[in-house]
């Protein structure tokens, strides 16, 4: 990973370039697109790599994972419709990209990842950026009780299903978005928590992730 904090003229027009581009495929949340065009997605890659940070593309970033495609981290945002000061519980911190996108939004963010390489990368490199989130390491599929409830609870891995452990841990009228289905394909999901006890479920887009791995994954 490159340490190397340059961000001029080559990368931040293809990074409008690839607003453009998600707004094409369908985005049109204007905050979620102006978090795209804030953060610096090639901070992430090796420098080698700068020219593919602002393909719409999922990119390798070690220890079997990948940072999303940009398509899928924008669609993914705007389900969960964040508002300023909203508290975000994040699964599967992975570069670290996603949540620098929700910190741009103002939310409160608790991020946990279970790989301990990629949790501590993220730590050091978000903190070199200047981005605050609270990092976890640990298995996010029984979501993370002691800063429970959450308003937005957002997952990124593929999981078998909906752990009903995570929608306990949302606030009334919280958000849960989730991809559900085999280790090759799912479908995305949103749960709504309506009340206590009532939850209203939408089964949306077809998607392919690395899979949640956990006590409630795989
Ligand atoms: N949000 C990330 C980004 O912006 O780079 C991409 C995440 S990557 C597609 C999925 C991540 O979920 C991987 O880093 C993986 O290790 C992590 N993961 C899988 N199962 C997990 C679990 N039970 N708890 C926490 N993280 C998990």
């Amino acid at each position: 990973m490159a340490y190397k904090f340059v961000d001029n003229y080559r990368e931040k027009g293809a990074r409008k370039k690839l607003v453009s581009i998600l707004k094409d495929r369908g985005i049109s949340d204007e905050d979620v697109l102006q978090a795209i065009g804030k953060v610096p997605r090639h901070f992430f890659f090796d420098e080698t790599f700068w020219n593919q940070a602002y393909k719409d593309i999922a990119f390798p970033i070690g220890d079997g994972q990948t940072i999303s495609q940009p398509y899928t981290v924008a669609y993914q945002t705007q389900l969960l419709h964040v508002k300023p000061g909203d508290k975000v519980l994040e699964i599967g911190t992975g570069s670290g990209y996603q949540t620098c996108i929700l910190l741009e939004l103002k939310a409160k963010v608790v991020t946990i990842e279970r790989q301990e390489n990629l949790h501590k990368r993220a730590v050091q490199f978000l903190g070199k950026m200047g981005y605050q989130s609270k990092f976890i390491l640990g298995d996010g599929s029984i979501g993370y009780e002691n800063e429970a409830p959450y308003d937005k609870i957002l997952v990124t891995a593929g999981a078998p299903l909906v752990p009903e452990i995570l929608l306990k841990q949302l606030k009334i009228g919280g958000i849960l978005v989730i991809p559900v289905g085999d280790e090759n394909v799912q479908k995305m999901i949103t749960v709504l928590r309506v009340s206590e006890t009532e939850y209203d479920k939408i089964v949306l887009d077809t998607f392919r992730f690395v899979p949640l791995v956990g006590d409630q994954a795989w």
